[in-house]
């Protein structure tokens, strides 16, 4: 199957409201390319220099997702184009990612990243985290960023229950934000393994990489 027939069929099965970010991490530019004509514009990396790369090579129009571990130090080279960063973790990421943005006159979207999985390798705040960090008085101070939503990666594991769990967990984290908040409107959660059921315990945007364009080679 070609990339544009992958893109196709994931598409026909997303209900309305729920948006497709194709992770194109390690994928040439002709793959990206075949998704982009077949009207995909939303696209998903890992790594800040494989995505600046990518956005100096590509169409204009495409929306970059920063869907990565972000290290402080590289949020600048992306500051100037990046359209959400899902995997904000710490009021020092935010702070540096809101005086970067400043720099650039913008104010950048980004997700919250919550601690869902029961690996202690992945990264994310706890819900005692969140709620630290959004009723500190330097974070309403940052006038460059904008929380708009929260994201979770669910344990790699064949246990369809405990994923489903781990889902409705993040999402009850979800509707509690948005009392706080306002423009909380997205919640990114499901991958390749799990996207279905993600949408159906309530994500708003699923991040899609093998199966649309095949197994990544990191070799
Ligand atoms: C790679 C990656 C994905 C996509 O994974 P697939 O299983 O290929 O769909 C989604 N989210 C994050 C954070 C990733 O790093």
């Amino acid at each position: 199957m070609s990339v544009k027939d992958n893109l196709t069929n994931i598409k026909s099965e997303l209900p309305e409201g729920v948006t497709l970010v194709a992770v194109s991490k390690t994928k040439p530019n002709e793959d990206i390319m075949e998704a982009y004509e077949a009207g995909q514009r939303v696209f998903g990396e890992n790594k800040v220099q494989e995505m600046v790369q990518k956005w100096e090579d590509l169409p204009k129009d495409i929306e970059w997702h920063m869907i990565g571990h972000v290290q402080r130090n590289k949020v600048k080279y992306m500051a100037e184009f990046v359209s959400l960063i899902h995997g904000v973790d710490s009021p020092r990421l935010l702070k540096e990612i809101n005086k970067q943005a400043k720099k650039h006159d913008r104010v950048i979207p980004c997700l919250l990243q919550i601690h869902i999985a029961e690996e202690d390798t992945k990264f994310g705040l706890d819900k005692a985290e969140l709620h630290e960090l959004i009723d500190s008085e330097e974070f309403k101070a940052l006038e460059h960023i904008k929380i708009v939503g929260l994201m979770g990666m669910a344990t790699f594991t064949d246990d369809m229950n405990q994923v489903r769990r781990e889902f409705a967990q993040l999402k009850s984290m979800y509707d509690d934000l948005k009392i706080k908040l306002t423009d909380i409107n997205i919640l990114s959660m499901g991958m390749s393994g799990d996207y279905t059921v993600a949408i159906e315990e309530g994500s708003t945007m699923v991040r899609i990489g093998s199966s649309i364009f095949g197994a990544r080679n990191y070799a």
